[in-house]
């Protein structure tokens, strides 16, 4: 009896893949080189499973959308229910029950103070919607000067121009730059830099100076701040206390400028509170942000959608008769598709019916524990973590952080290391971090982070 070799569906895949797509954040040249195009098959919980059968954790929630598995039968059977039903609907002047759902239920649960929802079809179009609305509102009441945004070193807001523009990531904005506005960029409470000795909070605190200044200047024609909340993500999953935003949330008030929350990659637990700018509430002080924006796991990492929550005041502003040209204007032809509603609306029902919160905690002290030893490699600068995120900080030398020159991709090497043992890490430079999805196993936590340790050594030597 002979055996068949398996067939390597893989190579096939692959080499249809590269004659025909073009992929984002890539520069394709490199998988003619030593980085495999990785087709997938299907997904199962925290696993991702390709088409020759080869299984990789999931440790990045694929681009930070998933939480609460790949596949997961909640989800698929309420899209399966929702497409028997209606697939989409033009969102003006028609309307339908999933939205209606989710708007509400994203009213329940959000900060206290925001009354309306906006929906869009990706993080970036959020941002872009927060931004036009700010300068619209300011516009409605006659404060035509209010033409800029402030945003924070580091920030990454997306990747279309309005977006981007207020994104602070040069591998992302540096060659576009002649085609963007031009922000103020304030310096991050990012308690990478803070001194030594110094406290997260006191690093934090101490950069509401910078915030101050720049208000003091520019109020007059600044529209609104915006910054991700307590982690910045893209710029390499820098933290910060949560006492930066219950200061920034009252300059914005002493200087009349709105207050952008763009929580599109860590809200719905990420940060071990539903949303993170909770966590610059307290007894005496309500946290309200002017516009939250929201996506990647608005449908647990099923379909696109995003949704911008704003204030009564601020919808209140362009409620006027048609002619006099204070409605908003922001149309994509799938706004508020009933599909992705329906995901999302069937994820929040998860976080309802399911102990979520006190699940990711108990994970995240988990992953915690795992990364001690790490801390102290001669190449690792910083490990830090917020909630379910938590990075390692490569650098050539430990005493005087100076890192390694981009040109040698250590994190590539790391990420090249976690596809070989079935771990998907996606190092951002030479930043490794963990996002994994809300579902994985403390068991998975450490074959996850043991991976890492192993391809970390690979890649410094
Ligand atoms: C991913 C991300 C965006 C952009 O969302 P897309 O859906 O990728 O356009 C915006 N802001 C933050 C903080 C993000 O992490």
């Amino acid at each position: 009896m002979s055996i068949e070799p398996a067939a390597d569906l893989n190579t096939a895949w692959s080499a249809r893949d590269l004659a025909a797509i073009w992929h984002p954040c890539t520069q394709m040249r490199d998988h003619a080189g030593s980085v495999p195009m990785i087709p997938i098959a299907r997904g199962d919980g925290a696993w991702l499973i390709d088409q020759n059968g080869k299984r990789y954790l999931d440790a990045i929630s694929s681009w930070w959308t998933n939480l609460f598995g790949h596949a997961n039968p909640r989800i698929a059977a309420a899209i399966k229910d929702q497409l028997d039903r209606l697939e989409h609907v033009i969102f003006a002047g028609f309307s339908h029950e999933p939205a209606i759902r989710l708007a509400e239920e994203l009213l329940r649960i959000a900060p206290p103070g925001l009354a309306r929802v906006f929906y869009a079809d990706n993080g970036s179009s959020a941002v872009e919607v927060a931004l036009k609305m700010s300068f619209h509102y300011w516009r409605n009441l006659g404060r035509s000067g209010k033409t800029r945004f402030v945003a924070l070193t580091g920030s990454y807001h997306g990747e279309t121009l309005g977006a981007l523009s207020v994104t602070d990531v040069p591998l992302y904005r540096a060659t576009y730059a002649p085609l963007l506005n031009q922000p103020i960029f304030v310096d991050s409470p990012d308690c990478y830099m803070r001194e030594p000795g110094e406290s997260w909070r006191e690093h934090s605190l101490r950069k509401l100076a910078d915030m101050r200044a720049a208000l003091e200047t520019h109020s007059e024609e600044i529209c609104a701040v915006i910054v991700e909340p307590l982690v910045q993500c893209a710029g390499g999953m820098r933290m910060y206390h949560p006492a930066y935003l219950t200061g920034l949330r009252r300059l914005c008030d002493e200087f009349g400028v709105h207050l952008i929350v763009d929580e599109i990659a860590v809200g719905f637990g990420r940060t071990g509170t539903l949303f993170a700018c909770e966590q610059a509430c307290s007894d005496q002080q309500r946290f309200t942000p002017d516009f939250l924006c929201l996506s990647k796991g608005l449908t647990g990492g099923f379909l696109p959608l995003s949704a911008v929550l704003t204030t009564a005041s601020i919808y209140e502003a362009f409620y006027a008769e048609y002619t006099s040209r204070k409605a908003f204007l922001h149309s994509h032809s799938y706004t508020g598709n009933p599909l992705a509603c329906r995901a999302a609306l069937e994820t929040l029902a998860i976080f309802r019916d399911e102990p979520v919160l006190e699940r990711t905690r108990a994970l995240a002290a988990h992953l915690a524990t795992r990364l001690v030893a790490v801390a102290d490699h001669a190449h690792v600068a910083e490990v830090r973590q917020t909630g379910m995120i938590a990075a390692i900080e490569l650098v050539r030398d430990k005493s005087t952080r100076a890192p390694f020159s981009a040109a040698e991709r250590r994190g590539l090497r790391v990420y090249l290391h976690g596809l070989e043992r079935g771990v998907l890490l996606r190092p951002l430079g030479d930043v490794v971090y963990f996002m994994p999805p809300y579902v994985i196993t403390t068991d998975e936590i450490d074959l996850m982070v043991d991976v890492a340790i192993a391809g970390i050594e690979r890649a410094v030597a």
